[in-house]
């Protein structure tokens, strides 16, 4: 089996036409990434699409998973709308902590010798620290 879904239907082997208004850059980002992937714009499209239907099956399939997720990410969204604004913190910074401390986000003790991250700020104050969990993670992962 390859990675797409199964086509139980026979009606749907006969492939049909859809038109669509697009951005431009939206366009060129699909046209860039086929180029890269050496297939066809609208294999590219149409991977996209079959794809995005099936997870959006399989997350649905699990409401419980669903409910769980939602309510994670709302927690998320509460808690940092509520955060004390971080003043004027530019960089997070490793450490070992020569004394006992508190993440700010999750209220974790934070024990001496253990590695933690001091929030960088070009303003005076108390310095704020993160566990591990808490520091905000690079966009490239
Ligand atoms: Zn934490």
């Amino acid at each position: 089996m390859s990675g797409r879904p199964a086509r139980p239907d026979p009606d749907e082997r006969k492939d049909r036409i859809l038109h669509t208004r697009i951005p431009e850059s939206l366009e060129d980002a699909i046209k860039v990434k086929a180029q890269r992937l050496r297939i066809p714009v609208s294999n590219l499209v149409r991977n996209v699409l079959e794809q995005t239907f099936q997870l959006v099956e399989d997350v649905v399939g699990d409401g419980l998973e669903i409910a769980h997720v939602a309510r994670r990410g709302a927690e998320r969204v509460r808690e940092a709308a509520t955060r004390p604004v971080a003043a004027g913190i530019y960089g997070w910074q490793e450490l070992i902590l020569d004394r006992d401390e508190r993440c700010r986000d999750c209220g974790r003790e934070l024990d001496r010798g253990e590695k933690s991250y001091r929030g960088v700020t070009d303003r005076p104050g108390t310095p704020v620290f993160l566990c591990g969990g808490c520091v905000p993670k690079s966009p490239r992962g």
